[in-house]
């Protein structure tokens, strides 16, 4: 099922996509949806949101959500793909390798996952 991008943002609300740094730490929020508990909080929403969700690289857009399954059988989070179905990633603007923040929405930009791993494979 898609949702657009406005309606993700909108169910994750303003004070989960307005953080800087990752919450793991922190007692993060859940809200449920289709059935399963999904994190508020995490980077990635947080880069889409405050950075845009076009690929620096590309220029091609997300466009819409689709709610994924991860490592936890009870939870899902939402994956931002474009028309095509590229996903989008966040990508480290200075490599952490490079002294860069792992954690940090300033160092994130939103980046297809092609471009990203182009870049990744460019960086040895
Ligand atoms: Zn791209």
């Amino acid at each position: 099922m898609r949702y657009s991008v406005a309606d993700v943002f909108n169910m994750l609300g303003e004070e989960a996509l307005n953080i800087n740094e990752e919450g793991y730490r922190r007692n993060r929020k859940s809200i449920e949806v289709e059935g399963f508990q999904v994190y508020t909080e995490s980077l990635r929403y947080a880069t889409f949101y405050q950075k845009g969700c076009a690929c620096v690289a590309c220029g091609k857009v997300g466009t819409y959500f689709e709610l994924d399954p991860g490592d936890n059988p009870g939870r899902r989070h939402f994956n931002l793909y474009a028309e095509d179905g590229t996903l989008m990633t966040k990508d480290h603007i200075v490599p952490t390798s490079r002294g860069g923040k792992y954690n940090s929405v300033e160092n994130l930009q939103a980046m297809c996952v092609r471009c990203n791993r182009a870049k990744g494979a460019n960086m040895c």
